[in-house]
């Protein structure tokens, strides 16, 4: 039987044992952060595609959606939630802009007046003169995501570290850990940012960007925001516990800074906006996860076969959108699938 490692027990290499497993796989994952990943751990878990970076990205992102109600059909426990999302991050020109771009692709949305939103989040302090829904969208908490697809997979789980990949003849046998060495006839990188050292043996060079994340839990709330809500200068859910989740950096997704700055700073301003979009509530800090978001040079996914025969890639930001619809379809691809059309503008190969 085929010998599988794959490398990252987040939400990437998760979905991919769940997808290798659906076809009679035998798979082990060896990862340093066991079950439940690294910047899985810290995401903010936003099911979305009105943000995106190009059309194929788009596609990939939309058809992310639909990848996690296949999952939920398959396992029906899964805490995956479709709330929507309410958003402004943009507004008069720019927001318009923005609904007919994405309705011009075919994406749902809704427009708002100001007594629609109000009506909607009674809750919400500071209401905008307009705003978008986006009924397709939701939330999924990758870390609980990634445990539960391990464990209905079925994989071996090793936790160790993997200092290199060994390789003869141009083909891939399996990789070092810190614990000793493990034969594999393939190897599959699901190691986020941990991804670009494992490939310099090869003289691959995966360029990432320095995006580091910060996301806020407060105290337990009652229910205040029944959405995923995108302001200006917040993005904030409220988890089933009432915990309000916010990343520390407004529009989070296209983030561009390199540094987060001093954590009191960060996390005493996050608070001020959370109160001043909540007012009259007791709004304090519970707790805070931190990670580098796993971002690719160009901002788009690095899916397909690596640098060597049997090595394969999978590094992606988005990866709470993306993992399930990657993982399909590059699971049909490792085990003699044609290649997907879908990934074609996500390949290893343009970094070569
Ligand atoms: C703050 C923040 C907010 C985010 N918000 C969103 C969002 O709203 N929506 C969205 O879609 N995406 C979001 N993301 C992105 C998304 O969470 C990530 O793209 C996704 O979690 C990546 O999952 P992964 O499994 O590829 O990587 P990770 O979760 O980082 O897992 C990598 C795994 O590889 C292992 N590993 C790495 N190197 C080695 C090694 N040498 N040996 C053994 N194991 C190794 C690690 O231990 C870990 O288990 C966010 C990310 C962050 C950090």
């Amino acid at each position: 039987m085929t010998q599988t490692l794959i490398i990252g027990a987040g939400i990437t290499g998760a979905a991919l044992a769940w997808q290798l497993s659906r076809r009679g796989e035998a798979v082990t994952i060896v990862s340093t952060h066991a079950e439940g990943g690294l910047a899985s751990a810290a995401s903010f878990g936003w099911l979305n595609a009105s943000y995106y970076l190009n059309h194929p990205h788009y596609h990939l992102r939309h058809e992310g959606l639909a990848a996690h109600h296949r999952l939920t059909k398959q396992l029906p426990d899964l805490p995956t939630t479709w709330q929507g999302c309410l958003w402004y991050e943009a507004t008069g020109e720019a927001q318009d802009e923005t609904a007919a771009d994405l309705s011009a692709l075919g994406y749902q949305v809704q427009r708002l007046t100001k007594a629609e939103v109000a009506a909607r989040l009674p809750a919400l302090g500071p209401v905008p003169e307009t705003a978008l829904f986006f009924p397709e969208e939701g939330v999924a908490d990758p870390a609980l995501l990634a445990k539960a697809l391990i464990a209905a997979s079925g994989a071996t789980v090793i936790r160790a570290t993997v200092q290199s990949l060994t390789a003869k003849g141009g083909r891939v046998t399996g990789v070092t850990t810190d614990l000793g060495s493990i034969a594999a006839d393939r190897v599959i990188l699901a190691t986020g940012t941990g991804t670009p050292a494992l490939l310099e043996s090869f003289g691959y060079t995966l360029p990432m960007l320095k995006r580091p994340g910060l996301m806020i839990a407060t105290n337990a709330l009652p229910p205040i925001c029944p959405v995923v809500l995108a302001t200006p200068d917040q993005e904030v859910r409220q988890d089933p516990k009432g915990h309000l989740i916010a990343p520390a950096s407004a529009g989070h997704q296209g983030d561009h800074a390199e540094t987060l700055g001093a954590f009191p700073v960060v996390v005493n301003a996050t608070l001020m906006r959370l109160r001043s979009l909540f007012p009259g509530h007791d709004i304090h800090f519970a707790h805070q996860a931190m990670a580098m978001r796993p971002v690719p040079g160009d901002g788009l996914p690095v899916v397909g076969q690596g640098p060597a025969e049997g090595l394969w890639l999978a590094v992606m930001h988005s990866g709470a959108t993306l993992a399930p619809v990657v993982a399909e379809h590059l699971a049909a691809e490792i085990t003699g699938s044609p290649e997907s059309p879908l990934l074609a503008g996500f390949r290893p190969t343009r970094f070569q």
